[in-house]
């Protein structure tokens, strides 16, 4: 696709498209190349997938590629498990960064190489001064910073102190590379940053052969630079971080000039997308795992039923913008069941049951009726759902003495039952303790296939399974994580929803649901969308609730109009 064309197609315009599309017009680049560069210090979220779909985005549109870079330079918090499973996510959002990956701790002779430069060009120095003594010197936003006392040190004597650092001579802490920028700076970032630490810690990839490592602000452009990226995307809170970003492209021998820019981060309501609050839901039990459904990971939301195309789709509705917002939770769920409607084949489930005896069906006979996989999709075909003189229908589409907009079943009223026979109510069985445990019902024989012959009209259609082969099922409800639309990251605990998970230990669900492919999302009817859960065992599937029917997203769009 040429610029021009991916300009034209319906890809959604923005200004990082804006941007490359002129640099590309304009010849000032010859090939876009991108990459999504996460820390590997836990899992992905929904949130990286906004940059993911940005990044491998215009790179596809643009006909360039995407990078994978792991920005490891932090051994103390990055793991292998994390590092797998950020390649699962990506790959199963269904983007591909092909031959190249790559990791900020392959360069790591190179940006130790161009620290000593940056010292021989006296432009960074050794600074012996304790955490404390730097975090005082380095100013306010209002207040300069002040120099340091190590700063007029001579080339040499910091060539052989840095050398001393990676030789291991020193603890952690004792000393660092910074930057000889301006302690006068009024961004703070260009006040002497830190180059280099000391950390005598095992690396994932490069073992015990570093013990001082990068900072993110002197691995990242480097990165970008050795691996030709032109268009260096990243959220807001680098702005800050560009004029050092450059600062360092211009100070040193680069092979390439990448520029970078910045994009909103995605926020949601009702949850919580910072790392360190997710690695705390994790560590503390306050869910079961990274991929919980209730997370908003990756892999939260694939063992909850999301498909990714739901996730493509509403990153692309979100659209890349300049000026922070939060989004509403609302607006993903409508993602979701559009193509969940498109795509779910339709079931019954009951999930609270009721049993419902039909007395005039003959005792020990059963038939088979016709049940439709999708409405809208005739090439889903149709079923064989078997029928009964003993069925379940839900406890809650049944009152005793119902209000009188509630049309389902009451003594006396009739409800069609959902591709089988209408059924009226004749009474209701009670236990001891005055709970009801079955309805007693007759059918009408003429209704079969849901129609009345004499045209007589009931106001509800019903779902319901046959008792005789309904499969035992365990459903999992899910609710938002926190009660509160906005959480309060600094002390979440208080806002997390104690209702966030419903366990239902005793569905009733149709035999077809337990024989289905397992990575096929259902459609419960008149519940919602489902999937299954890995905790499913023969015989005993678990299924979670991925979204409910009712859209309210869908109301508030159609009310502002
Ligand atoms: P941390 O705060 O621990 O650094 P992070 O969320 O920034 O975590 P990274 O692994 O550094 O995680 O992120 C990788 C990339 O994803 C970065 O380019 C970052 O800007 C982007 N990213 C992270 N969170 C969001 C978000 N909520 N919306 C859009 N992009 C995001
Ligand atoms: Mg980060």
């Amino acid at each position: 696709m040429t610029a021009a064309e991916a300009l034209d197609a319906d890809v959604g315009r923005d200004f990082i498209r804006d941007i490359i599309a002129a640099d590309v017009a304009a010849g000032r680049v010859a090939e876009v190349i991108t990459r999504f560069p996460p820390e590997p210090n836990g899992y992905l979220h929904i949130g990286h997938a906004k940059s993911i779909a940005l990044n491998f985005g215009v790179a596809q549109e643009f006909g360039g590629r995407c990078h994978l870079r792991f920005d490891d330079t932090n051994p103390t918090r990055e793991e292998q498990e994390y590092i797998d499973a950020i390649k699962r996510d990506v790959r199963w959002l269904g983007f591909d960064w092909n031959d190249h990956l790559y990791h900020a701790s392959d360069y790591f002779e190179q940006l130790y190489e161009w620290a000593e430069h940056l010292i021989r060009t006296g432009k960074a120095y050794v600074d012996d001064q304790s955490q404390a003594e730097m975090r005082a010197s380095r100013g306010t936003l209002t207040e300069p910073g002040r120099n340091s006392p190590f700063r007029e040190r001579g080339v040499e004597e910091n060539l052989d102190l840095f050398r001393r650092m990676r030789a291991g001579e020193f603890p952690n802490g004792a000393r660092v590379l910074r930057a000889k920028i301006d302690m006068g700076s009024g961004n703070i970032n260009l006040r002497d940053p830190t180059l280099y630490r000391i950390l005598h810690a095992r690396h994932p990839r490069t073992g015990d052969k570093w013990c001082i490592y990068p900072s993110y602000d002197f691995a990242h452009g480097q990165s970008d630079a050795i691996e030709g990226i032109s268009h260096s995307l990243c959220t807001l809170e680098f702005e800050d971080h560009r004029p050092l970003y450059d600062w360092l492209i211009e100070n040193l021998p680069v092979p390439s000039r990448p520029r970078q820019y910045e994009f909103a981060r995605l926020n949601l309501s009702y949850t919580v997308l910072s790392k360190r609050v997710l690695i705390e839901l994790v560590r503390d039990g306050h869910v079961a795992g990274w991929d919980d459904p209730r997370m908003p990971t990756i892999a939260g939301l694939r063992r909850r039923g999301i498909p990714p195309a739901a996730i493509r789709e509403f990153v692309r509705r979100v659209g890349v913008a300049k000026a922070n917002s939060v989004v509403d939770i609302g607006m993903f769920e409508h993602a979701v069941r559009e193509v969940l409607n498109r795509t779910a084949l339709r079931r019954m489930a009951v999930l609270r049951p009721l049993k419902v005896v039909i007395e005039n069906y003959p005792e020990g006979q059963s038939e088979e009726l016709e049940a439709v996989n999708h409405p809208d999709n005739p090439a889903a075909g149709t079923r064989r759902i078997r029928f009964g003189r003993e069925l379940y229908v839900e406890r809650d589409d049944f009152m005793e003495n119902p209000p009188k907009k509630f049309y389902r079943l009451s003594p006396g009223r009739e409800v069609r039952l959902r591709y089988a026979y209408f059924i009226a109510c004749r009474e209701a069985v009670k236990n001891a303790a005055g709970e009801i445990t079955e309805l007693r019902c007759t059918y009408d024989p003429a209704t079969r296939g849901g129609n009345a012959p004499d045209g007589r009209k009931v106001q509800a259609t019903l779902h319901w399974v046959s008792a005789a082969d309904a499969v035992s099922a365990e459903v999992r409800l899910y609710n938002q994580l926190f009660s509160k639309p906005d959480p309060n990251v600094g002390a979440f605990a208080a806002d997390l929803n104690p209702n966030s998970l419903e366990v239902i230990g005793d569905a009733k669900i149709e035999p077809a649901l337990a024989a289905d492919d397992a990575d096929a999302p259902v459609q419960f009817e008149r519940q919602g969308y489902f999937y299954r859960d890995p905790d499913s065992k023969p015989g005993r599937p678990v299924f979670n609730r991925t979204v409910g029917l009712r859209d309210t997203w869908a109301k508030v769009q159609a009310g502002g109009r």
